[in-house]
């Protein structure tokens, strides 16, 4: 008979353990108020120690003792709160048979049980209601005699009623959270589905680095970050494949696109971790290269051609292609055009002036 309760269910434990203790405190004031102002058949001596003070040690106690139980054996917590309540609700109801209505204050532990959403709680709780029932008859023919014989079989009704409509509110309840459940997992899907089609549509397929309309997302951050950190900045390189037309035309299409996944390969491999890499459309390679020094930015490109060029392709009859590439440096007083034209044309440059090289300046 133990229960493992979740941090949230502790908390709500702890809400029904305070609210007891308000039950108590108000059940306290009401009793002396009535002792006080209206008129009252017990002496001074019997109410105080028989009415007021004992009774509320004793539900104190109880109280006291489903905490420690808490402290102690979390898991057996909840059993002894609603035990605590229990003698609570007997305590109250032998202390004030002349409300009519106050058979009803059995259902507390009742109700308390359903926060918890376990039917076996609730069946606990409506076990010990029934056994208390029992004990208050038997044990207090005060209350036995204010009971009707009508009320001797519509109290344990009227419980058994109550447990019912606590068991279906915690069915209807699960029924709830096991579509929100549903609900949440179709929305976490959807989440996932949508990074993935959003990280594909940013991904060009041949070549596996970001795509053209991402480069410039990408260009528009970078010039952010070149804002945000001009010390650092960044740089930006174009890289063009020599007379790719020529590869095409000689060895086909598919030779073609194999050297172009080569290539990709290869600068993915050579860029730093904080550069970008983009294919910026045909045989063309956008590279933004964030906090490089200018040494950093030449020794990245520079590999990247001499490895490309040092490459003899199979499908090309053991032929390299070479690269041509022009490098800008981020510059605030210049716009986002006017470094992309700075890096293109110095690429021309590199073309017009015998190609497999890198132009850093015009
Ligand atoms: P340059 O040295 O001046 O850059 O000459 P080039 O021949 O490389 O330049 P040009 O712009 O004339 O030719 C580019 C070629 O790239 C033309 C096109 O067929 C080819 N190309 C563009 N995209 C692809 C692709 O996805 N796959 C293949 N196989 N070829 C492509
Ligand atoms: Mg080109
Ligand atoms: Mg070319």
């Amino acid at each position: 008979m133990t229960e493992h309760l979740t941090r949230q269910e502790s908390k709500w434990a702890g809400r029904v353990w305070f609210s007891y203790w308000c039950i108590i405190g108000v059940h306290f004031l009401a009793q002396l108020m009535s002792f006080l102002f209206l008129p009252y058949e017990a002496s001074a001596l019997e109410f105080y120690s028989i009415i007021l003070i004992g009774p509320t040690l004793a539900m104190s106690a109880a109280l006291f003792a489903a905490w420690i139980v808490r402290r102690l054996v979390p898991r057996l917590s909840i059993y002894s709160l609603l035990i605590a309540g229990s003698l609570i609700s007997v305590t109250l109801v032998r202390l004030n048979t002349d409300i009519r209505i106050i058979s009803a204050l059995l259902l507390l532990p009742i109700l308390a049980s359903v926060i918890f959403y376990r039917i076996r709680l609730t069946l606990f709780a409506s076990f010990l209601q029934f056994a208390a029932f029992i004990l208050l008859c038997l044990r207090y023919p005060v209350y036995r005699n204010y009971l009707s014989d009508f009320d001797l079989v519509a109290t344990p009704c009227f419980l058994a009623m109550c447990t019912w409509v606590a068991i279906v509110i915690m069915i209807r309840g699960r029924e709830l959270r096991e579509e929100l459940y549903v609900t949440l997992k179709a929305k976490q899907e959807l989440m996932a589905q949508y990074a993935a089609m959003r990280r594909q549509s940013q991904i060009d397929a041949l070549t596996g680095l970001y795509n053209q309309a991402s480069f410039h997302e990408h260009f528009e951050l970078a010039w952010e970050y070149g804002r945000q950190h001009p010390e650092s900045g960044f740089y930006l390189a174009l890289i063009d494949i020599d007379n790719f037309k020529s590869v095409n035309d000689t060895y086909g299409h598919r030779a073609g696109d194999a050297i172009l996944s080569r290539v990709s390969g290869l600068i993915r491999e050579l860029v730093p971790e904080n550069a970008i890499a983009s294919r910026y459309g045909g045989e063309e390679f956008a590279i933004l290269l964030l906090g490089a020094r200018y040494e950093e930015a030449v020794g990245t490109m520079e590999a990247i051609r001499e490895r490309a060029a040092g490459i003899r392709h199979e499908d090309l009859g053991g032929q390299a292609v070479t690269l041509s590439a022009g490098l800008a440096a981020y510059e605030p007083a210049i716009g986002k055009e006017e470094l992309f034209e700075r890096a293109d044309a110095r690429l021309y440059q590199a073309k017009r002036s015998g190609k497999n090289k890198l132009v850093t300046a015009t």
